[in-house]
């Protein structure tokens, strides 16, 4: 039971209306609980209809598990409205027709409202009269080179501002870094980079009709003997050496 009002007939696992009990272990396993002493929490969670329905199959028998259960169907279940909630700036939608505007705005709002769902805390609760309140949502805190944010859509936006990077790249890379923003940010400018190195050492092979992955393979060698050489002393040395000569 919650302890405050405000929480009465709330979903514990994520903050909507509770209509359900979500029987913690399930009841059909109460027996094997009660009868090997296996840890268990013997709770009666207040549970809206949809996290009640995706915890009927499981199997956990303690509450922290089970949220963690329910937090990760609930991602899976609408990811990609969470993904327009993230990427998209509502002033943007501006540009767009009517209709279009109108089921982007209702597949923003859904993102947001399940993202919401996704990061709700569960409540303080009582149970036999005793006060609990461990918080079973964990809280991974977002770092930015430092910055540290609680919420994704924040923490996208201002990383994306702060480090130009667009919001969808960013968005990608950062599910590819192990969602780490710095790693995310630093592959962005590796791969900025890398491409304007590949740009110079084009002009420089057409210029001197030379095959490219050659000019890219000696610039990068003679770059690695040495650190402080840039790109254009590195094709200077490579005129001088290979070209010149010849
Ligand atoms: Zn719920």
């Amino acid at each position: 039971m919650a302890t405050q009002s405000e929480h009465f007939n709330t979903c514990f696992y994520c903050g909507c209306i509770a209509t359900e009990y979500d029987l913690v272990p399930p009841l059909k396993l109460a027996e094997f609980y009660l009868t090997t002493g296996e840890e268990a929490d013997f709770y009666e969670v207040p549970s809206c209809k949809e996290c009640f329905d995706f915890l009927k199959v499981d199997k956990s028998a303690l509450l922290g598990q089970r949220v963690d259960v329910a937090k990760a169907k609930l991602k899976k279940k609408y990811a990609k409205a969470i993904r327009v909630f993230q990427l998209w700036d509502p002033d943007e939608l501006n540009d767009f027709d009517y209709n279009l505007k109108t089921s982007l705005s209702a597949g923003i709002q859904l993102g947001e409202e399940s993202y919401a769902r996704v990061k709700n805390k569960n409540f303080i609760f009582e149970v036999d009269g005793q006060k609990r309140h461990a918080n079973y949502v964990k809280a991974d805190k977002l770092s930015v080179f430092g910055e540290e944010f609680e919420f994704f859509p924040e923490a996208l936006a201002y990383a994306s501002k702060a480090y130009r990077v667009p919001k969808a790249k960013l968005s990608d890379l950062f599910a590819e870094h192990g969602n780490d923003f710095d790693n995310a940010i630093k592959a962005f400018h590796d791969e900025v980079e890398e491409k304007a190195f590949e740009k110079q050492c084009r002009e420089f092979s057409k210029q001197h009709k030379l095959n490219l992955g050659f000019i890219i393979r000696i610039a990068k060698l003679y770059m690695k003997q040495d650190d402080e050489l840039t790109l254009e002393a590195a094709l200077v040395k490579l005129y001088e050496t290979h070209i010149k000569k010849s």
